[in-house]
């Protein structure tokens, strides 16, 4: 590929890093060299405060909400057009399925429409107080805010963060994951050649331990948006305290997928198969326990295991992929491991092993899509992330052990119920503690839906309405209406 975006974004600048450092960014299905992208560094983190600043006080300032709106329109239009290209770079850079990587392009285009139309609603509300007094609120700009990404859905989660920080007046410094740089600067590009004035939209690629950490401690900034692991999270949240920053997170999930023997067999396996295996199960929401009711059991993982076993894996741009590689050959290897914990637990393989790629790919950074079933829920490969295409089988007696064990964990993202009862979807919902639930529908994240988590799956919820609390503070202006001369200590 050629022309790929290699430097640093600050006020609308592509820069070298300050002390010139470069690093290399990879295909890893290929196992690659992409490009040596500039290595930001905590001075590269500065400049790019400063300009975000500057851009916030002057020229996004004085653009009208409508004016917003319209440049967001624009850069959702640049996305719409550029698909192709951007699924290709995206693909290459992750190593995911390209028409996986389309579809994120578009929720991305999806999600800046639907902020867009947000930028002209941040409505107050008034308050007659006591004959004397009538208040009303404005919603304003949190600020400048750092946006902290992960590398499993690059642009999309960038966009979660970008349009409603944006829609709301805020400008921004984003982080895109030291492996994913690519659509993130290419981001900034289009949103440069969508009239987004220079400074508002800053992309600084480095270490998480460097440019991340240096965002969350930075005083100049008043905000950070994080999606990424539970640790990395907690971390931020400690470091952005010393600051008082306002924190989201959005972080990691085991979320539960439930499976009751009334349940339409068939549509169970295959919405399952997409709840993991998507992304090469590189998904924060991906359902990676599986609990089955006893009578169904033995049918659901017979099915299900020879269905995983016919899905194509391989060359992440070809059509027929449904499972591309791992994001590097590091992260395939901790996969790998937690198979083996898994099987030592006295979990069973019923899909997976070797694979036989071919020619041209890097086989050690691909994983079979993986079931290991009569997993107890306390083992480790039931409790911890493993982020890759692997899925345990857990039995289940009943409604109410089906609901203790999908809670039994310390995460609650998401989850998905399959039942043939609508009244027993509605009830296990209501009852599973997670930020979403899909009732017979592995699909939970949508444009206009909350997506965010409970428990150790973080706070904050994106993709909605409820976001332009994240990116807004509420300023209370008062007002005195009173005829009689203002003496208040009656003096
Ligand atoms: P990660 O936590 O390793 O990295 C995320 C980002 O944080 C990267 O940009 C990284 O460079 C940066 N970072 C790392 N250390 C940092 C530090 N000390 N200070 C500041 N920033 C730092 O996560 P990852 O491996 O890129 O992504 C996978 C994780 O993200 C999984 O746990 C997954 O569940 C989670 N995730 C959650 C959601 C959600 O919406 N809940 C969505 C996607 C991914």
């Amino acid at each position: 590929m050629t022309d790929l975006p290699t430097k640093l974004l600050i006020g609308g600048e592509a820069r070298d890093a300050q002390d010139g450092r470069t690093f290399a960014t990879f295909d890893p299905a290929h196992g690659a060299e992409l490009a040596q992208v500039a290595q930001g560094g905590p001075d590269d983190v500065d400049a790019a405060v400063t300009a975000a600043r500057d851009a916030l006080d002057g020229a996004w300032m004085k653009t009208s909400p409508a004016k917003r709106a319209r440049a967001l329109n624009r850069l959702a239009q640049l996305l719409d057009d550029r698909t192709d290209e951007l699924a290709e770079l995206e693909s290459r850079n992750v190593g995911k399925a390209k028409w996986q990587c389309e579809a994120e392009i578009k929720v991305a285009v999806a999600t800046l429409e639907l902020f867009a139309g947000t930028a002209q609603h941040l409505y107050g509300r008034s308050h007659v107080v006591n004959p004397a007094v009538v208040s009303y609120t404005l919603k304003e700009p949190v600020g400048v805010v750092g946006a902290i990404i992960p590398w499993n859905y690059p642009l999309m989660m960038a966009a979660w963060k970008v349009a409603p920080a944006l829609a709301a007046g805020n400008t921004l410094v984003l982080k895109p994951a030291s492996a994913t740089p690519m659509t993130a600067l290419r981001l900034g590009e289009l949103a440069l050649e969508a009239g987004i004035p220079a400074g508002v939209l800053n992309v600084v690629p480095g270490p998480g331990g460097e440019v991340g950490e240096a965002i969350a401690a930075h005083p100049g900034i008043d905000k950070v948006a994080f999606t990424g692991e539970t640790g990395t999270g907690r971390r931020i949240a400690e470091t952005a305290a010393k600051t008082l920053k306002r924190v989201s997170l959005e972080l990691g999930g085991k979320s539960p997928n439930i499976v009751f023997a009334d349940a339409d067999l068939d549509a169970a396996v295959l919405g399952s198969l997409w709840a993991i295996y998507y992304a090469a199960g590189q998904s924060c929401e991906a359902r990676s326990r599986i609990l089955v009711e006893d009578g169904a059991y033995d049918a659901f993982a017979s099915a299900f295991a020879e269905r995983a076993r016919s899905l194509t894996v391989g060359d992440p741009l070809s059509p027929d992929t449904k499972v591309g590689s791992l994001i590097s050959r590091a992260h395939a290897d901790r996969v790998r491991g937690f198979v083996d914990i898994g099987l030592e637990d006295g979990g069973e393989l019923l899909a997976g092993g070797d694979l036989d790629l071919g020619d041209g790919l890097d086989a050690d950074a691909f994983v079979a899509p993986t079931v290991i079933g009569g997993v107890a829920n306390d083992a480790r490969i039931a409790q911890e992330e493993v982020f890759g295409p692997v899925v345990t089988l857990t039995r289940f007696a009943d409604e109410a052990e089906a609901v203790r064990i999908a809670n039994d964990v310390r995460y609650g993202l998401a989850a998905t119920v399959w039942t043939g009862d609508g009244g027993r979807g509605h009830r296990v919902a209501q009852r599973i503690r997670s930020g979403a639930v899909g009732i017979n529908t592995p699909f939970i994240a949508f444009p206009g839906v909350p997506f965010g988590g409970f428990k150790d799956s973080g706070y904050g919820r994106e993709q909605s309405i409820e976001a332009l609390d994240l990116y807004t503070e509420t300023k209370a202006i008062l007002q005195n209406t009173s005829a009689k001369p203002m003496n208040p200590l009656g003096i």
